[in-house]
């Protein structure tokens, strides 16, 4: 395809967004550019595979502000019709915008005042009330609706929430993210093998959680469900705060402290080896205690050949089926996770049997072929629109 398409990102840290947009860039690398409002590692790993990347930092006006923010939103108006009138600017050279962040849409959005191509929205987020204050969500949806051309939606669970606060159910398109499986079918036994040698923990059963760390990520769920499980089982913990979430960091590790437990967890903060560690671990864990739109971590540990245990909310089910591909359980219910895991670990054949249908669920729903696919049929029907 050979549609120029200008990507916008807010943030340049490595989140599950930003991976995602990797994958899409590297894939239309030839005609793309992405254009980032702050600096960050994920510069360095576009360029690296050979994708163009500018900077055009936003002020701190602008990128202090969070969804759930209230009326403080409002003082950063002058900075994003600011920066909205350079996008369309920008834009003159491209045939359509992909916008991979709120932040990104909202100003990508206004940009059409200016003249703007059309403009996609990937939306990565369950629009709750807990991540969206109401006039975020008013704003949002009426921005959506008045000047996007499609929006990609990246589960049902999003799409349909995306619909109840009124987007118009025409802009949507469902499209699961593509996840390369390459990284994963690599991984040797000996590298499972010298993680868990460094862990210290030969054979014993590993449960693995994988995700950044903040308060409705959950971890803490899974220290608490692991007084429950048998002393020989253990956790290993990868990820680290990535949006300044340091009280909750103090309370976890104050949490994993416990002389009780201390020796059963193994936190190791943030990795960029995520495929062998979960290679190493046993069942793979999903911990959030807020519905998540389609966590990359569920698809991730079937392509590890694992099976998951995800929370029952917003998208995993579309990831994750009840004694199928692994097990579903309440959000926040550490009961229920305890009972959950100490099932799944007292049947080793069953576990292999989920760990392998995943996989294969896995290939088919997460293909980034596919995904690519999807996208460029998209973006040729709103450009030719
Ligand atoms: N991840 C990582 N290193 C870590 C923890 C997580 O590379 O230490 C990756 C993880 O493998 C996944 C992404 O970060 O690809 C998180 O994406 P997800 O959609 O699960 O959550 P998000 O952070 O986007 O809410």
């Amino acid at each position: 395809m050979s549609r120029r398409i200008l990507f916008l990102n807010h943030v340049g840290i490595l989140g599950g967004a930003e991976y995602c947009l990797i994958d899409m860039a590297v894939a239309f690398r030839e005609n793309c550019q992405v254009l980032l409002f702050s600096d960050g590692p994920l510069r360095e790993r576009l360029e690296a595979q050979g994708v163009i990347v500018n900077i055009l930092p936003a002020p701190d006006s602008l990128l202090g502000i969070r969804t759930s923010s209230g009326m403080s939103s409002l003082k950063s108006i002058p900075a994003l019709i600011q920066l909205s009138r350079q996008i369309a600017t920008i834009a003159q050279d491209f045939d359509v915008i992909h916008t991979n962040s709120q932040k990104a849409f909202v100003i990508a959005a206004l940009s059409k005042l200016w003249g703007s191509p059309p403009v996609l929205w990937h939306l990565r987020d369950i629009m709750t009330s807990r991540h969206f204050s109401p006039i975020n969500r008013k704003v949002a949806i009426s921005l959506a609706n008045r000047f996007i051309s499609k929006v990609l939606i990246v589960s049902q669970g999003a799409a349909d929430q995306f619909i109840a606060l009124g987007g118009k159910p025409s802009l949507v398109r469902v499209i699961y993210d593509g996840i390369p499986p390459d990284p994963f079918i690599k991984v040797t036994p000996e590298q499972i093998t010298a993680v868990r040698t460094e862990l210290g923990i030969g054979d014993a059963p590993l449960l693995g959680a994988f995700s950044r760390l903040s308060p409705w990520k959950g971890q803490h769920i899974l220290v608490e469900a692991l007084y429950q499980l048998p002393e020989e089982v253990h956790a290993l913990i990868v990820g680290d705060a990535l949006f300044g979430e340091s009280d909750y960091v103090k309370t976890f590790k104050a949490a994993i402290a416990d002389p009780k437990i201390a020796h059963r967890v193994h936190w190791l903060g943030f990795r960029t080896d995520v495929p062998v560690l979960m290679s190493a671990c046993d069942i793979v864990v999903h911990t959030s205690t807020e519905p998540e739109p389609c966590a990359r971590v569920g698809v991730e540990g079937q392509l590890a050949e694992k099976p998951v245990i995800a929370a029952n909310a917003g998208g995993m089910p579309e990831i994750v089926e009840d004694y199928k591909t692994g097990r579903l359980y309440a959000p926040g219910d550490v009961g229920a996770l305890a009972t959950a895991l100490q099932e799944m670990l007292s049947d080793t054949e069953a576990l292999s049997l989920m760990a392998k249908q995943g996989k294969a669920h896995a290939l088919s729903r997460f293909s980034l072929a596919n995904c690519i696919g999807d996208i460029e049929s998209v973006i040729e029907e709103v450009v030719t629109a």
